[in-house]
C-alpha cells in the first residue's frame, strides 16, 4: 500500500505558485522523504509512505507550452532534480494542476510520465522511481509512484497535514456506518468517511489517554493504535476509563484494558496495541503508519521522541498535559490543562519549555539501567520520581475533549480557516481559556526552520543518538 503526506505549508506553496491568471495548467517539482513500513499495525501488510520535503519551482525558461488542458516543460530540470534526490536520499516528484477539473491522471499524463520513466530508467543508483501529483481545481489531489522498469503504483490516500488536516482517498475505499449519522448532521456527509479512513495513535493510556481512546472510538476513527508500557493499578481506577477493580488486581496492561473495551463495543473500529515505550525500535512501524498522534504521556523522554517524530514524518502530534496543585494557606488552587499541536509550522515542545531534557535523561536511565537510577535517586541526584501528581477524572477527561476538538477543528474548520491552535490553555480554577504562542529558539533544528521536515527515514532514526 502506498500513501502520501503533503505538509500543508507545501500544499499552500504549490497552490499559490501554480495558480495562473488565464486558467492554464502549471507545474513544479517536489522532493519526498519516505517511510518504509514492514508491517502496518492494523493489517500487518507492508506499506510505503511518502512525505513532502521541499517544493522546487520549474524555471520559466523551461516551460514549453501550457493551456487549460495541458502543460509541457523541458526535462533538463528533471534530470537535475533526479540527481539531487539521489544525493539527499529523497524521491523526486513532478506536480501539475488541472485547474478546470478534479484531480485525475489523463492519457496525456500517462504518456508524459512514461517518457520521464525512460529518463529515470537510464540512470543508475537510487534514482529508479519518481512520483507524480495532480492538484485539481476543486482542491482534490491525486498521486502515484512510477518505478523502473515500468510499474506504476497508485497512491491510495493523500493526507495534507499541519494545522489543518485533509484526507484525499479513492472513493471506493470508505464506507461510513449509520451509527455515525448524528455527527454527519453537524459536519456534513464527507465527515464520516474521512473519520473512518483515519488512523490515529494514542501514546499513553492513562488519565488523558483513556478518554481520548474511548472518545475517538465513539467518533468512528477507523484505526486506533494504543501505546503504553504500564499496567492498571488501584490508584488508576479514579480516572482510567474502562478499567475495572479486577484489572488492578490482575495488573492488566492499560493497552489491553482499552482494546478490550473498544472491541467489545463493536463499533467497527480496528484496534492495534503496542505494549512498550513509544521510542522502542519495535514501535516504529506502528507510529509511522499513523495519520495523527495524541500525546497523552507525562514522560519527558517520550515527549522528546514524539517532538522529533512529528517534524521528520509530518505526522501531527496533539500533546496534552495538566497542572494540578492543591490550595494551601498561602495560595489558591492552580488547575490547568494544556493542548499543544506539534507539527511542521508550529513551535516545538522544547521551544515551549514543555520538555525538561534533564528529566528525559533520568527517565531514559530508569528504563535502561534501573539499578543505577535507584542508586542516584537514593543519593538525591535525580530531580524526578517524587510524589505522584494529583488527578481527577473530570479534568483529565476535559483535557482529552479539548485535544480531540482540535483534531475536529483541523478536519472541519468549525472555528474558522486557520486550523488548530498551536497551543490552548484552560484554567479550571479561574475559568480562563486562551491560546498561547512562543517564538522558536533560533537554533532549534525541529521548528525554527524546515531543516528536518519531511525527511522521513534516516540513519540513525530521527537523527537520535543512543
Ligand atoms: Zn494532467
Ligand atoms: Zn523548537
Amino acid at each position: 500500500m502506498l500513501d502520501m503526506i503533503i505538509l500543508d505549508a507545501h500544499e499552500a506553496e504549490l497552490r499559490a505558485a501554480l495558480t495562473t491568471a488565464d486558467g492554464s495548467e502549471a507545474a513544479a517539482y517536489l522532493l519526498f522523504g519516505s517511510a518504509e513500513i514492514a508491517a502496518d499495525p492494523w493489517t500487518q501488510a507492508p506499506r510505503r509512505r511518502l512525505v513532502s520535503r521541499r517544493v522546487l519551482s520549474i524555471p520559466p525558461e523551461d516551460l514549453i507550452s501550457a493551456s487549460g488542458v495541458h502543460v509541457t516543460w523541458s526535462t533538463r530540470g528533471f534530470v537535475k532534480l533526479l540527481k539531487q534526490a539521489e544525493q539527499d536520499g529523497l524521491i523526486a516528484a513532478i506536480v501539475h494542476t488541472h485547474p478546470g477539473s478534479t484531480a485525475f491522471f489523463s492519457e496525456q499524463d500517462d504518456r508524459n510520465e512514461r517518457d520521464l520513466l525512460g529518463i529515470v530508467s537510464n540512470r543508475s543508483g537510487n534514482g529508479h522511481s519518481f512520483a507524480s501529483v495532480v492538484l485539481g481545481g476543486d482542491s482534490s489531489i491525486a498521486a502515484r509512484l512510477w518505478t523502473s522498469p515500468g510499474t506504476m503504483e497508485p497512491c491510495r490516500r493523500v493526507l495534507v497535514t499541519g494545522k489543518r488536516i485533509s484526507l484525499h482517498v479513492s472513493k471506493e475505499t470508505v464506507h461510513a456506518p449509520e451509527s455515525l449519522d448524528r455527527q454527519a448532521r453537524l459536519f456534513g456527509p464527507m465527515f464520516n468517511p474521512t473519520i473512518r479512513a483515519l488512523r490515529v495513535g494514542i501514546v499513553g493510556c492513562g488519565g488523558t489517554g483513556s478518554p481520548t481512546a474511548m472518545m475517538l472510538a465513539r467518533l468512528g476513527i477507523g484505526g486506533l493504535l494504543l501505546v503504553d508500557d504500564d499496567v492498571i493499578e488501584l490508584t488508576n481506577l479514579n480516572r482510567v476509563h474502562g478499567a475495572r477493580r479486577s484489572d488492578a488486581e490482575a495488573r492488566t496492561p492499560k493497552v489491553e484494558v482499552l482494546a478490550r473495551e473498544i472491541r467489545s463495543a463493536d463499533l467497527g473500529v480496528e484496534v492495534a496495541t503496542f505494549r512498550g515505550w513509544v521510542g522502542d525500535a519495535d514501535a516504529r512501524d506502528a507510529l509511522r503508519s499513523c495519520d495523527v498522534i495524541f500525546g497523552c504521556t507525562d514522560d519527558h523522554d517520550g515527549r522528546l521522541f514524539l517532538n522529533r517524530f512529528a517534524y521528520f514524518y509530518g505526522i501531527p502530534v496533539i500533546d496534552m498535559g495538566l497542572r494540578m496543585m492543591p490550595a494551601r494557606e498561602d495560595r489558591p488552587y492552580e488547575m490547568a490543562a494544556r493542548v499543544t499541536v506539534v507539527a511542521p509550522g508550529t513551535p516545538c515542545l522544547l521551544c515551549r519549555g514543555l520538555v525538561v531534557p534533564r528529566l528525559a535523561a533520568e527517565e531514559a536511565l530508569r528504563r535502561t539501567d534501573p539499578a543505577e537510577y535507584e542508586r542516584r535517586k537514593a543519593e538525591a541526584y535525580v530531580m524526578g520520581g517524587g510524589d505522584p501528581a494529583p488527578a481527577v477524572v473530570t479534568f483529565t477527561t476535559e483535557t482529552a475533549c479539548m485535544a480531540i476538538n482540535e483534531l475536529l477543528q483541523a478536519l472541519t474548520l468549525f472555528r474558522g480557516g486557520e486550523g488548530m491552535k498551536p497551543e490552548r490553555r484552560r484554567r479550571f480554577d479561574t475559568v480562563d481559556d486562551r491560546s498561547t504562542t512562543v517564538k522558536p529558539r533560533i537554533e532549534c533544528e525541529m521548528c525554527a526552520g524546515t531543516g528536518v521536515w519531511g525527511l522521513g527515514d534516516v540513519e540513525p532514526f530521527l537523527h537520535r543518538m543512543g
